[in-house]
């Protein structure tokens, strides 16, 4: 598409959707909102307002055509109408969103009805052109009881709870609550805050033991990153990671960690060489996609007078599923640098026991899950944590389990023949000056 086709269909949606599905528009229906509050406000029974986004519309304009894409939305405009009571607004804020207001819903069962109703309305078949096609969408919903003084307000949550119901897949909805917004407070700001950190040095790494369960010896340390972020205190990683993966600062930052942690490990490994300790460090998948992972960590292991072996690259197994060609290449370079490769939380989420095999991992981290699980009233979960020691052993890969909490999982596991464990019964991460003193006491980590 040209600049100027781009500009024509930018106009175009602007003034196409007044007149497109005949529903009320965004300012007709912001004072519909406004009465609707005032009438709260007056002890009127509550409502709910839900903001409903097609999923994939903008590859129907696409693909098929600015004509299909408007007979798309008229179709799901008036189905939403018939779908809902004549006394509901239901109107077309603009593009592929569109908004319910429905009044008098006071139980948790009328609201999932409403939902149910809605999704049904939507995904049953559209004759568009000479195709047959399905869509779905996505729906955030907020519920006034009186908790609203504006409408700008109920827009604001709407508007999160529906990126949430997007961001978690799609084809859902999502009920507002105020968890949400502090999470969307949290991010707000967050990518040039992100920026700033690594020039700011604003992170830092904790080190969580990594314990023989044989000897109970500490053999190493796995890095986990902490951002002191001005203001807000210690941000924990799965608050700021996943930003970071989508706005591609993964990279810088996961470049700082492996700075970090190998310089960190040279000292150790000068002050106290009869440990023979290993550095675990995670790695997120656009560092193996999209950065020189190989080069940096070859100039690192030079820097510290490094032995690869003692570096564990942990690397989630959806971390490789995203791209497995371009994994492939760099797993195999990697290999050949000598550093081990660990495979993270096995068994949560998407498992390929494929992916044992062909990138030759070094070692297997249970994830804390069936960790959490191992007792006497779980039988399958023993089970399944033995399948997988013995198929790691099989495959010549030593097993850490990762969140052990108690002796019992600890008992059980070093009987199921596991290597070694982390987790809460032995330490906490830890800062380095503790890491200093735990090393210095010579002590094995209590159990
Ligand atoms: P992970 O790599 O699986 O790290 C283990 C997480 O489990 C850590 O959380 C650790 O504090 C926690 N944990 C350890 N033992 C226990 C236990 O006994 N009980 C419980 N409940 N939790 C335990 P943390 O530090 O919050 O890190 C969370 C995740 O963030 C990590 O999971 C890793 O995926 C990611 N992450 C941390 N540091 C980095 C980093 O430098 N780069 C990248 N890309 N990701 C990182
Ligand atoms: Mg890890
Ligand atoms: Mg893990």
């Amino acid at each position: 598409m040209n600049s100027e086709q781009r500009e024509q269909n930018a106009m175009r949606e602007l003034h196409s959707h007044e007149s497109l599905t005949g529903l009320p528009t965004k300012s007709e229906f912001l004072s519909d909102l406004e009465s609707a509050l005032n009438m709260t406000a007056q002890g009127r029974a509550s409502f709910i307002v839900l903001f409903i986004n097609l999923d994939g519309f903008r590859s129907v304009n696409e693909s098929l055509g600015y004509e299909i894409g408007d007979q798309l939305l008229y179709e799901v405009g008036h189905r939403l109408r018939s779908a809902m009571r004549p006394q509901d607004i239901v109107a077309h804020f603009g593009a592929d969103e569109f908004m319910v207001l429905a009044h008098n819903v006071s139980s948790l069962q009328g609201i999932d009805s409403i939902i149910q109703r809605v999704q049904r309305s939507i995904s049953s078949p559209y004759s568009l052109g000479d195709e047959l096609l399905t869509f779905s969408a996505s729906t955030g919903v907020v519920i006034n009881s009186g908790n609203y003084n504006a409408p700008d307000e109920i827009i604001r949550d709407g508007s999160i709870a529906v990126h949430q119901a997007k961001t978690l897949g799609k084809a859902r909805h999502q009920i507002f609550d105020i968890s949400m917004y502090q999470q969307a407070m949290l991010q707000l700001g967050m990518e040039g805050d992100l920026r700033r950190a690594i020039e700011e040095d604003e992170f830092v790494l904790h080190y969580q033991p990594f314990i023989s369960l044989e000897t109970q010896e500490i053999v190493g340390f796995e890095a986990l990153i902490r951002w002191d972020r001005p203001g807000y205190g210690i941000v924990m990683p799965q608050d700021f990671i996943s930003v970071a993966e989508k706005n591609g600062l993964i990279v810088p930052i996961g470049n700082w960690v492996l700075r970090q942690g190998c310089k960190q490990l040279g000292e150790w490994s000068r002050q106290y060489p009869e440990k023979n300790l290993h550095l675990g460090i995670n790695v997120a998948s656009p560092q193996i996609s999209q950065s020189d992972v190989v080069g940096e960590l070859t100039k690192l292991l030079h820097k510290h007078q490094l032995d690869a072996q003692k570096i564990e690259l942990e690397i989630t197994e959806s971390g490789i599923i995203d791209n497995p060609v371009a994994a492939s290449d760099v797993m195999n370079a990697l290999k050949q640098l000598g550093v081990q490769l660990s495979i993270d939380d096995f068994g949560a989420g998407y498992s390929s026991l494929s992916q044992l095999y062909r990138f030759a991992f070094d070692i297997l981290k249970i994830d804390r899950l069936f960790i959490s699980q191992l007792c006497d009233h779980y039988d399958s979960s023993i089970v399944f944590v033995e399948a997988i020691i013995q198929l790691a052993k099989n495959l010549g890969m030593r097993v850490v389990a990762e969140g052990i909490e108690n002796e019992e999982q600890f008992r059980k596991l070093n009987e199921m023949g596991c290597d070694i464990g982390q987790g809460y019964l032995f330490s906490k991460p830890m800062p380095h000056d503790e890491v200093v003193k735990l090393l210095e006491s010579n002590q094995c980590v209590a159990t």
